[in-house]
């Protein structure tokens, strides 16, 4: 099957290229529904690349699975139109989501099955593909706020009001925070924020975040405070108005170096834990994944809204401009 694929060539170079796809023995071929574009394409298709990729591509001779030029993508829905022979539990017409680098930026794409949540992934039954072109995210980001250690009544804070953020500040909502405080440099994010159900939103340039937390929880300092803006600034924020033995989740994945003051971490004993859902052990991946999106499919967590930008496939370039460039955007898409 020949299929148009966005292509970095080299860093902020992003093209349209075309190839051929054939699915192997244990693949699936995919027709694109609508793909994303996520802070990691963002990041590496502006030359940005995580310590150990550039290790790999040194030492693998630039044979590595991430180097330039690069196929884009990694989240994505769409319908099997094609079965490798050994597959048995997936068939043509199934509608799928991307769990994993499958240069979904395409027409279509090709992916195993189903492994360890791996793979492409069944779209629950209610979930739109809209919701289901952003499964993967949506996974990682209810998972987050699922694992987030959030109790009835609890103030929680989250930093950066991106797609995770507003995730997850609807997830820690339904499972009973009693206020939500969404911090944000961008206006826009904020508005969005409180039009999903934030109960209050700031911005550090312009509110004093800590005079806030401390006025809504009597001095205490909030219960739970979750960094997902991807910087150093946002992690010491959560740092600075976390209660004593309060919980600290880190989300992003954070590739420059950070400086940060971290005394009240060993001073005020925070439970700190990562929310990585993607990389839990493998055994967790599936069940989880099933378990974040079946709250989707019922209702609980509302996606679309967080969709900023369409682009057509063919306008490739320009809405990686967009994503990278526009403080508005929240999720990018693209549809073949
Ligand atoms: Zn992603």
């Amino acid at each position: 099957m020949e299929t148009r694929v966005v292509v970095t060539r080299q860093p902020n170079e992003v093209v349209l290229e075309r190839c051929d796809l054939h699915p192997g023995d244990n693949e699936v071929l995919v027709k694109t529904y609508m793909a994303s574009i996520c802070g990691t394409d963002k990041n590496y298709s502006e030359g940005k690349m995580p310590r150990e990729v550039l290790v790999e591509q040194v030492t693998a001779n630039n044979e590595a699975h991430h180097s330039y030029p690069l196929k884009m993508g990694h989240e994505a829905a769409g319908i099997i139109v094609e079965v490798g022979k050994n597959v048995t539990d997936f068939k043509v017409g199934d509608k799928v989501m991307s769990f994993g680098w499958y240069n979904t930026m395409a027409d279509y794409f090709v992916a195993p099955v189903d492994y360890n949540g791996y793979g492409v992934v069944k779209v629950p039954e209610g979930m739109s593909m809209e919701a289901a072109s952003l499964g993967e995210p949506t996974a990682c980001a209810v998972y987050a706020g699922m694992q987030s250690g959030v109790e009835l009544g609890d103030v929680v804070v989250i930093v950066g009001a991106g797609f995770a953020g507003q995730v997850m500040m609807q997830v820690v909502k339904k499972m009973g925070a009693y206020k939500v405080i969404c911090v944000d440099i961008v206006d826009g994010k904020l508005e969005l924020a409180k039009k999903m159900g934030a109960d209050i939103v700031l911005n550090p340039d312009r509110d004093d975040v800590v005079k806030t937390v401390l006025e809504v929880t009597g001095n205490q300092g909030a219960d739970i405070c979750i960094e997902a803006a991807g910087n150093d600034a946002a992690i010491q924020i959560c740092s600075d108005v976390l209660k004593h033995g309060g919980i600290l989740g880190l989300y992003s994945w954070v590739l420059e170096p950070a400086t940060l003051y971290i005394n009240r971490w060993h001073n005020d004993g925070f439970d700190i834990r990562t929310l990585a859902l993607i990389h839990r052990i493998k055994i967790d991946r599936p069940w989880w994944i099933h378990k974040a999106l079946d709250n989707v499919a019922k209702g609980m967590v509302n996606i679309e809204p967080l969709i900023s930008h369409v682009f057509d496939l063919a306008d490739a370039t320009k809405a990686f401009e967009t994503a990278c460039g526009d403080p508005m955007a929240c999720k990018v898409m693209l549809k073949p």
